[in-house]
């Protein structure tokens, strides 16, 4: 999501005020730092950047530097004050008022702060969307009702609000004509997506979904995140109807354990959650399924993070994202005793992730020999002049072939499996 933000920051900048991209930091007249909030690690990193950028600001007075993002919405003026350097703070809300707020500042030399939830009108004043290359994100709802007792999300980006499917199919089209071939539908929870159709309906995701499939130039469709409670039985079938959505699903689970899932407030139980991968792998058997997990939530047992990682084993999940829970200021969480030292915590989180990296090294394995339809991206990494992709569980595959096939998608037969990549070779 805020790769998301970000570029449309930029669009922002270049479209309305005619920024070009700087070489480097030293050579800018604006600095934006677009922040995370969701660890205090992302929070507390921002500030040791900034204090690089009072370097620059101390050879260069003229330089503007605004602070955007999560850490924006939660301090608001208090970042003013913790980072003298800092002339602008605006939120993931108002990234749209940047140029109002830049014209301000250059007029007044007065500090700018908003951070504001004025979510309807702001896809309104965005400008047409730049692609780069030939996979694109597409915001589809923004905010969260759920307010998990850990999640800083509900108060930093505000209250469920859903786009208009339309807005959604116009900006997925004028992408797919710049060589957009794959969408990847975000939201904090794009299961609870209720934008209005064309007749003015409430429309679920499964509907959004079907509408962007018919879109000819679009060949694969992903969203991020999806909630497991309102993951439902309409998105499950639409697996089996639409070959357009990928062979992968993030669905974040955060824990195995009935007990912290409800000190969590995440309204499902293990049980629960096994259930609608079943049904999904009835319909769509093979699927990859990767997830979030936090490691240490506060009264987390030794015997609850044993059920974590039975569920791991159990579900066979491919991929995580997967961290020791921190501590966020104004969540429920925060104020629960927690009696787990850090090193108990750090030790669960690498036993967690040394099975799931075995869990992912088999599936790697088992796809040597296979054919796999790979959407290449760009020249190899490895400089080595091959080209890479990614296949729809989200692989890198490097390849000998032509750079003209970047941004396309080929058939290539898999022939290695590294632990980070595989290797494979061009059928067509
Ligand atoms: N809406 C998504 C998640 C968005 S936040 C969902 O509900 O699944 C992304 C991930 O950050 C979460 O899934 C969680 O694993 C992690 N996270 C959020 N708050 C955290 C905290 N206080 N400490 C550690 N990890 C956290
Ligand atoms: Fe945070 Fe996701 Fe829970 Fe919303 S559903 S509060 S974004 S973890």
């Amino acid at each position: 999501m805020n790769e998301y933000d970000s570029a449309k920051i930029a669009d922002v900048l270049i479209d309305r005020c005619g920024y070009t991209k700087a070489e480097s930091a030293e050579e800018a007249t604006l600095l934006i730092v677009n922040t995370c909030s969701i660890r205090e690690n992302a929070r507390n990193k921002i500030f040791s950047g900034l204090g690089r950028w009072r370097k620059i600001k101390e050879e260069n007075p003229d330089v503007v530097i605004a602070v955007a993002g999560c850490v924006s919405s939660q301090e608001g003026e208090n970042v003013l004050k913790q980072a003298t350097q800092v002339d602008i703070v605006f939120g993931p809300q108002t990234l749209h008022r940047l140029p109002e707020m830049l014209a301000a500042y250059d007029q007044t030399h007065l500090s700018q702060v908003d951070v504001s939830f004025p979510e309807i009108e702001k896809f309104d004043s965005l400008p047409e969307p730049r692609a780069e290359g030939a996979t694109a994100f597409v915001s589809i709802m923004e905010g969260c009702n759920n307010f998990c007792t850990y999640c800083v999300v509900p108060y930093t980006r505000g209250r469920e609000w859903s786009r208009p499917q339309q807005d959604i199919l116009e900006e997925i089209t004028a992408l797919a004509k710049q060589g957009v071939k794959e969408v990847n539908l975000l939201g904090q929870n794009v299961n609870a997506y209720q934008g209005e159709d064309a007749n003015g309906e409430k429309s679920s995701i499964a509907q959004l979904i079907r509408e962007v499939a018919k879109i000819d130039a679009i060949k694969r469709i992903r969203f991020t995140t999806s909630h497991p409670k309102w993951f439902g039985d309409e998105l499950i079938q639409l697996f089996a109807e639409e070959p357009k959505l990928v062979n992968h699903l993030h669905l974040p689970v955060q824990s195995g354990s009935d007990n912290v899932l409800k000190m969590m407030k995440r309204k499902y139980t293990s049980a629960e959650y096994k259930e609608k991968v079943a049904k999904l792998r009835e319909v769509r058997p093979g699927i990859c399924i990767s997830s979030d997990f936090i490691v240490g939530f506060p009264g987390e047992t030794e015997e609850n993070f044993n059920e974590t990682m039975d569920l791991i084993k159990e579900i066979d999940f491919d991929q995580s994202f997967s961290f020791v829970y921190s501590p966020r200021p104004g969540t429920e969480a925060a104020k629960m005793e927690d009696d787990t030292e850090l090193e108990v915590k750090k030790n669960r989180l690498a036993l967690l992730q040394k099975q799931i990296s075995r869990q992912a090294g088999r599936v790697s394995a088992a796809m040597v020999g296979t054919e796999q339809m790979v959407l290449v991206h760009q020249e190899s990494k490895q400089k080595n002049g091959q080209i890479a992709g990614r296949t729809e569980n989200n692989r890198v595959v490097n390849f000998d072939g032509p750079v003209e096939l970047i941004g396309e998608l080929v058939k290539v037969r898999i022939t290695e499996a590294l632990p980070n990549s595989l290797r494979g070779e061009l059928i067509s």
